[in-house]
């Protein structure tokens, strides 16, 4: 993606997709634009573990009904190292974003309804005048949940969001089109099979992307945020930190918060293992640049 937020143009919010996150922030390189649509094969009917809910906008005031996973029907299947949780049968992920059709305000359920009048009048004027809405849907795919978490994104940096809603949305976008490979991957989604490692490729760059775009705002909220961050305490904020810095290789920041999670008790006895596991990794990897 040229942008975490491109894509967005074709919203009517052009304009955003340059917007740099953190404003600090002076790199984000170019990458390539291949972006490559995948068709998705929907064999089991994700249609029937989702219903209509009915929120009332906090920016427009206009009543809508957003796609929701039905709580029935999630069936959880273990969690990656980073906490990215994992799901049998479909994404429930995909519908964590709340979107209002009619102007174009998006953010995560958590945040939704939290928006200050303040916010409110700045996504008026950066979101609802330009805002083209999105056709409804039966259930999205990745690449329509994605958007939507865009969009999200954008929202966030509009209205002036706090530095740990933003990386946390970009944590939550890695896991998307972490979801969006692993079915590719596992032949879930059909993709042309000339395309597929080119595919697989970007996916992970942009991933990776989105990866470092969430450890840079969780380090600032961590300096600058009372906790609870997005619902995560200190502990569990740290343990993502050190786990996005082992897979950002950048094995200063690891070691500095494993030394401070090694000695907290708070940490799941999952948490603990992995922190040893990378603490052993990182001597690993020290010996031999080293040698
Ligand atoms: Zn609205």
């Amino acid at each position: 993606m040229g942008s975490l937020l491109s894509g967005l143009g074709e919203l009517g919010l052009k304009g955003l997709e340059s917007a740099d996150l953190y404003k600090s922030d002076t790199e984000e390189k170019k990458k390539e634009e291949a972006k490559a649509e995948a068709p998705q094969a929907a064999a089991f009917d994700e249609r029937e573990c989702l219903f209509g809910k009915s929120h009332t906008c906090p920016v427009c005031y206009k009543e809508f009904k957003a796609l929701t996973a039905r709580q029935s029907k999630i069936r959880p299947a273990g969690m990656d190292n980073d906490l990215r949780p994992r799901f049998k049968n479909f994404d429930p992920m995909k519908y964590d974003v709340i979107l209002c059709p009619h102007c174009g305000y998006a953010a995560l359920g958590r945040f939704f309804h939290t928006i200050t009048p303040p916010q409110a009048k700045l996504v008026k004027e950066g979101i609802s005048k330009n805002f083209h809405p999105i056709p409804d849907k039966e259930y999205f795919t990745y690449d329509e949940a994605f958007l939507r978490y865009q969009l999200a994104l954008g929202n966030a940096v509009v209205k002036r969001g706090k530095a740990g809603e933003k990386a946390y949305l970009c944590l939550k976008m890695a896991w998307i089109l972490r979801g969006k490979r692993e079915d590719i991957e596992s032949g879930k989604t059909e993709v042309n099979p000339n395309a597929f490692e080119t595919i697989v490729e970007d996916l992970k760059q942009d991933e990776t992307e989105l990866l470092s775009n969430a450890l840079d705002g969780f380090l600032n909220a961590r300096q600058n945020e009372s906790f609870p961050i997005c619902g995560m305490d200190e502990s569990t904020l740290d343990y993502i930190i050190a786990v996005t810095a082992m897979r950002l290789e950048k094995y200063d920041l690891v070691n500095q918060m494993l030394n401070v999670l090694l000695v907290r008790s708070r940490l799941t006895p999952m948490m603990k293992d992995y922190c040893i596991d990378m603490k052993e990794e990182l001597r690993k990897i020290r010996k031999e640049q080293e040698g």
